[in-house]
This record gives C-alpha cells, sequence and structure tokens, in this order.
C-alpha cells in the first residue's frame, strides 16, 4: 500500500502506472471508511488494473458551524481496511497541498445544485466539484466511483464530467445498509443508542413512500405529507427536507410519474443524515376527464 501525501509523488505514482499499460479507478472519500466506501473500492477492483482512493476531508465542501473540526478521522485503520478492499495506494494530502495560499478558482455545477442538499448546504457542491475536479485532473483515472447515497452528488459529478469532457468514467454503486436499513456513513458515529434507533426513520419514511406510490398513491403532496409525518414520530428528529422529484432533473414533481426520486434530509439530535431511494412508475395515470 502506496500512501502518497503529495501531488507530486501521486503524478509520478501514476506515471509508473501508465507507463505499465494498467487502467485505474479512483473511489474519492473522506475517510473514516465503512462497507459503503470498501464496496466502491472493491467494484473499482473488479473493473480496474489498479485502484485508488483519496481520503480527504474537503474544507470547501463544509459551510460555516458544520461538522469539518469533528469529523471522524483514523487513517490507519483506513489503511488496512482499503489494502483488504484492495486499494493499492490512497491519496491523502493536507488541506494546503490542494488548497495552497491564494487559492482561488472553483468549480459551479448550476442547476442541479440550487435544490435538496444544495438548498439547505450552499456552497457545498461548489466544494465538491471543485474538489473532485482536481482529483481528476492530479489522478486521471479510466473511472471514478460514487455511491448512490449521495444520490444528488452523483448527479453533479455527473454533469460536470460530461459539461467539462473530462475524460473518466463516473460508476456509480448502490446504497450499502444496515441490517436494518440505515444506510452506512461516516456520520453515524455521532449518534447515541437512542439516535441511532430514531435514525431509522430516514429509511422507514423512504419505504413507507416508496408502498404508497406502489399501491397507487400519484399524488406527490400526499406521499410527502405521510413520509413527513412518519419521521417526526421518531424522538430527536428534525426534517431538513423531503422531496419528491425527477431522478434525472432533481425538479420536484407534483403528480408521480417517471423515474422518481425520494429523498430526504433530517436532524437527529445534531447530526443531518441523508438518504434517498428511486422507483421507476410506468403506468398511466387517468386524470379525472379522461376517465
Ligand atoms: P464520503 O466519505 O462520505 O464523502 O463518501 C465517499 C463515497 O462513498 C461517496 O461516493 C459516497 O456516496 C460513498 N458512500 C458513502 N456511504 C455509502 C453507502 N452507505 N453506500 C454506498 N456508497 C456510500
Amino acid at each position: 500500500m502506496d500512501l502518497l501525501t503529495t501531488i507530486a509523488a501521486t503524478r509520478q505514482y501514476v506515471a509508473g502506472v501508465r507507463h505499465q499499460g494498467k487502467s485505474i479507478g479512483l473511489v474519492p472519500t473522506m475517510g473514516y471508511l465503512h462497507k459503503g466506501h470498501l464496496t466502491l473500492a472493491r467494484t473499482a477492483r473488479e473493473q480496474n488494473d489498479v485502484v485508488m482512493m483519496s481520503i480527504f476531508v474537503n474544507p470547501t465542501q463544509f459551510g460555516p458551524g458544520e461538522d469539518l473540526d469533528r469529523y471522524p478521522r483514523d487513517l490507519e485503520r483506513d489503511q488496512e481496511l482499503a489494502a483488504a478492499a484492495g486499494v493499492e495506494a490512497i491519496f491523502t494530502p493536507p488541506v494546503a497541498e490542494m488548497y495552497p495560499r491564494g487559492y482561488s478558482t472553483y468549480v459551479q455545477v448550476e442547476g442541479l445544485t440550487e435544490v435538496l442538499c444544495g438548498a439547505s448546504r450552499p456552497g457545498h457542491f461548489r466544494g465538491v466539484a471543485t474538489v473532485v475536479s482536481k482529483l481528476f485532473n492530479i489522478v486521471q483515472p479510466d473511472r471514478a466511483y460514487f455511491g448512490l447515497k449521495d444520490y444528488q452528488q452523483a448527479v453533479v459529478i455527473k454533469r460536470m464530467v460530461r459539461d467539462l469532457n473530462f475524460p473518466v468514467d463516473i460508476i456509480t454503486v448502490p446504497t450499502v445498509r444496515e441490517p436494518d436499513g440505515l444506510a452506512l456513513s461516516s456520520r453515524n458515529k455521532y449518534l447515541s443508542p437512542a439516535q441511532r434507533r430514531s435514525a431509522l426513520a430516514l429509511y422507514r419514511a423512504l419505504n413507507l413512500g416508496a408502498d404508497l406510490i406502489r399501491r397507487g398513491e400519484r399524488r406527490a403532496k400526499t406521499v410527502w405529507e405521510a413520509m413527513t409525518r412518519e419521521i417526526l414520530s421518531y424522538p430527536e428528529t428534525r426534517v431538513d427536507y423531503v422531496a419528491v422529484c425527477d431522478a434525472d432533473t432533481l425538479e420536484p414533481l407534483l403528480e408521480i410519474k417517471g423515474r422518481v426520486l425520494l429523498a430526504l434530509a433530517v436532524w437527529v439530535g445534531n447530526t443531518r443524515l441523508i438518504d434517498n431511494l428511486t422507483l421507476e412508475v410506468k403506468d398511466h395515470v387517468a386524470r379525472p376527464d379522461e376517465e
């Protein structure tokens, strides 16, 4: 396992891999690895000759008052887990390596970043798009791996790659969950045992919404209300947003049709958790005037 902390060393490592004619898969993370991250790494392992992972708690994607300073870190444990998942090299730069004095260039994906998490966390996706652009320029991977747990992030990165012509394939990987359904997240560490029980509200609300739709409900407002009620029935929960939207454009739906994204962000105590689920609604619901 190679631990790379400078851009120069990383470029040199990548040049060596390229010289051998090998392909590279990149797994960008903020570390404190769990099975979600490791699933991305294993998927990359199957599809590339060499897997590289970045571990960087990116300050530009955190807003003022967010958890940048207390974000969990454990590089030693991460190295072991990553190596076991087939990662050959970890790029883990200090902040000044990525953002030296006078740093002033940012990548802004418009529209898609103004809804859902983008509305609650202004500047978040600007930070994400910027750091991912930098990682793509530094590593120049053939493929890069993103989890659908951060659905909007994956959509934003795909749009950025298309719009800015990055020569990289974006591969998305389904959300990995605990046995009871809670999506794995480094932030789950913040939860007390009671909050951990309340955190199940997210998965339960998503399934409730999906069930309503499967049973024929087509009014987004009704689904939204049922999901919101479900979340608030758990102690210590506060809704940041509940959204019923088009899975491609992320625009809110009035009538449920096509590829639908149910997405939510919920505060459990002081911890903000997100989750989502997509489903396809193929039928055509007759409006009263068509019956
Ligand atoms: P993070 O370290 O939280 O920035 O996440 C790094 C990558 O892992 C992102 O592409 C996430 O979407 C992905 N990821 C995080 N949690 C999960 C999960 N439970 N299942 C699948 N992918 C995940």
